[in-house]
């Protein structure tokens, strides 16, 4: 939780990043599934460059504001010991964990999930650079 709810960028700017209520219950959610996703990458470490972001973080990294990060329903990060960006997000599409959104974006993987009660899309993408489209599939 605490490592889904940190933010560098926060940090810096001195913007607040406390999550809701209902932003935790979603983290909850995400975190359970990071830990599927640990286990199937051979219980390497993982490491989280963004989970939460309050709207404002948000727009201070430039997210889009519909993000997922905004509702705690999102996690950004790698898993160097596994391999690298891509070789983690092939990995998890091959596996049976339940996701919303896979992104392979320009140096880390986003896995995000959908509201609860929603179905999930397993929508695989790949974002080469912050101004690039989205790609759909999983390319390198
Ligand atoms: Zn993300």
């Amino acid at each position: 939780m605490e490592e889904l709810s940190f933010s560098e960028t926060a940090a810096r700017l001195g913007l607040d990043n406390t999550p809701s209520s209902t932003v935790i219950t979603n983290l909850g959610r995400v975190a359970t599934v990071m830990e599927k996703i640990r286990t199937w990458l051979g219980s390497e470490p993982i490491v989280v460059h963004s989970g939460y972001r309050s709207p404002r973080v948000n727009e201070a990294v430039g997210g889009v504001a519909t993000s997922a990060h905004c509702y705690g329903l999102a996690c950004d990060f790698v898993c160097p010991d596994f391999g690298t960006p891509y070789e983690v997000a092939l990995a998890i599409l091959k596996s049976d964990i339940e996701y919303d959104q896979l992104i392979l974006e320009y140096g880390w993987v986003h896995v995000g999930l959908a509201q609860e009660g929603v179905l999930c899309r397993r929508e695989a993408l790949t974002k080469r650079s912050p101004r690039a489209a989205y790609e759909s599939g999983i390319r390198a």
